[in-house]
């Protein structure tokens, strides 16, 4: 499961308007917690291909390496990649699959005549056959950046120790 935010999908889907009819590309920097992740910003990259953009994206080496660094400067995962498809389904390709890794997650948003027709996100298999597609939960909480969910932490410990003190039972926070 992805966890990703309203505004976080807004920024993929206006990126994906911005460049069309050719493909955007960018990164999603967040956190994992087992099969869950959180993704709390992306970070958007110049589509290097040199021909053909329409159909194909590519992250450049260089690109990878600062999308790695960006993360590790902010405390954050690299946990998966963004890509568009324009006047096509969010439904990778052949080409994505040849080009993907399995432990990142792909999220591929659909524009059609420059309007955004859907998002889905998916995982490539280990043996690398097929994608399968990963459960999206979007909120919108506004924007999770990393301050936020530290003040949402304590908020929940808070209402831990109050619900402690009144001697309630209730499940808190999750
Ligand atoms: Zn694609």
């Amino acid at each position: 499961m992805i966890k990703i935010s309203k505004e976080a999908i807004g920024k993929i889907e206006l990126h994906g308007k911005k460049t069309y009819p050719e493909e955007c590309c960018g990164v999603m920097l967040g956190r994992s917690d087992g099969d869950r992740q959180t993704v709390y910003d992306i970070v958007e990259f110049d589509n290097n291909q040199d021909e053909n953009r329409r159909r194909r994206f590519f992250v450049t080496p260089k690109q990878y390496l600062q999308a790695e660094r960006l993360a590790s400067e902010n405390s954050l995962e690299l946990l998966g990649f963004y890509h568009s498809h324009p006047d096509h389904p969010a439904i990778p390709s052949e080409y994505d699959r040849d080009h993907a890794l399995p432990w990142f997650t792909y999220v591929i948003v659909s524009i059609m005549n420059r309007e955004a027709k859907g998002i889905a996100a998916w995982l490539l298999s280990e043996d690398r056959s097929h994608f399968n597609e990963r459960e999206m939960l979007v909120h919108d909480s506004g924007k999770m950046s990393l301050e936020r969910t530290l003040t949402l932490a304590t908020e929940q410990q808070d209402n831990f120790n109050k619900y402690k003190e009144i001697g309630a039972s209730s499940k808190v926070g999750d």
